[in-house]
């Protein structure tokens, strides 16, 4: 079985780890020659408007899928002569926009915050009108990470905001004072079967994912329930198969879908040690045609994202029983350089190791 990767990054270098143990082979494609991915597995360099790129380096693949959401829909549409490509390019129409994104959320029964479209200043002053401030102005496409996104929170920073983000092509959303945020890793395969993963908990600091909590403290069983819906409503209508990740805020108790993520996601890495099944692996077993495995939790984790700079590994690894897995990144300001996972059967014991290590990459 052999199995195409669009995107050489740390998602694609992860979906490749989990591979080897399957004996499933992968072969990532990416423009840049010093992907991470590529010091893993084979890495194919080429444009994703070259078809002969494409062509050469479908030749032989079973299947295709991604792991990043930015890959060009005409190269994946392209790579369907070739190869069936998972998840369906729908997704990634669906994915790369966020107003088609916000709007096929309520199209499934999917809450989201207010939006509107805004194409001017005065779309914006309209939008503020009945939503209030502050609210989230935000690109429509091309944003990740907290980028291409800006709060705004008084009328004089109209102006400045609508040039800043462009002028047009732009999405405005109500504010959220939300409790907290929270995603859901649902994984479908081909014959149709869906699982999903315990609620995740997930801070963020300057638009960037800091650190997931698994499954998520106290969580009523009737949100992992309503979030399990919601995800199957996407999952059914985009006939998707992989895994797909949804953020959400929780606001008064209810659940905001944010965004989706058509492909592995960050907040999903505590499954390599906490979950009977990594989300890499099913991912894999799933666009492989292969039965699903388990997504239950294996007791409690916690991962924390190491971003920028990072502390030594003998530091890290002095900390417990941290797992640590690194990239291959030059280190670079804001860059996801690894991670760390935290598992243990009690949350409660996995706080002091918390604590040291979030000091350790403070001061790194
Ligand atoms: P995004 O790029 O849309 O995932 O946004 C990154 C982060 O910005 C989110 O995880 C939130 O912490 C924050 N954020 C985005 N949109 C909103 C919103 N409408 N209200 C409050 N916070 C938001």
């Amino acid at each position: 079985m052999k199995i195409g990767i669009l995107g050489g990054g740390q998602l694609g270098r992860m979906i490749a780890l989990a591979a080897y143990p399957l004996g499933v082979e992968t072969r990532l494609f990416d423009p840049a020659p010093d992907s991470c991915g590529g010091q893993v597995t084979k890495l194919h360099v080429g444009r994703y408007d070259d078809p002969e790129a494409l062509k050469r380096f479908a030749d032989g693949l079973d299947a295709i899928t991604y792991e990043f959401e930015n890959v060009p829909v005409d190269a994946a549409n392209r790579l369907m002569h070739h190869a069936p490509v998972y998840p369906p390019p729908l997704s990634l129409e669906v994915a790369q926009d966020r107003l088609i994104e916000k709007r096929y959320f309520c199209d499934h029964g999917v809450p989201t915050p207010d939006f509107a479209p805004i194409e001017s200043e005065s779309d914006l002053r309209e939008f503020a009108a009945h939503a209030g401030l502050p609210l989230v102005l935000k690109t429509r496409r091309m944003g990740y990470d907290g980028k291409g996104q800006v709060v705004v929170r008084a009328e004089h920073e109209f102006e400045a905001a609508v040039s800043e983000l462009g002028g047009a092509g732009l999405i405005a959303e109500a504010f959220v004072r939300f409790e907290r945020e929270v995603s859901i890793l649902a994984v479908r395969s081909r014959d149709g079967a869906s699982a999903f993963y315990p609620l995740v908990e997930n801070r963020h600091r300057e638009g960037i994912l800091r650190i997931s909590r698994a499954p998520a403290p106290e969580i009523d069983p009737e949100l992992q329930s309503t979030a399990e819906r919601y995800a199957t409503g996407v999952l059914t209508a985009l006939d998707y198969v992989g895994v797909l990740a949804i953020e959400f805020f929780v606001d008064n108790g209810r659940l905001l879908a944010n965004e989706m993520a058509p492909r592995v996601h960050n907040s999903g890495h505590w499954t390599i040690e906490g979950a009977e099944t990594s989300q890499f692996e099913n991912h894999l077993r799933a666009v492989a045609g292969l039965p699903l495995g388990s997504t239950a939790a294996r007791g409690h984790s916690i991962m924390l994202n190491l971003i920028g700079t990072t502390p030594t590994t003998p530091a890290i690894l002095a900390a417990g029983s941290a797992h640590l897995h690194l990239y291959g990144k030059a280190p670079r300001a804001g860059r996801k350089l690894g991670h760390i996972t935290l598992r243990g059967d009690e949350s409660s014991l996995l706080e002091p190791q918390f604590d040291t290590l979030s000091r350790l990459i403070d001061r790194a």
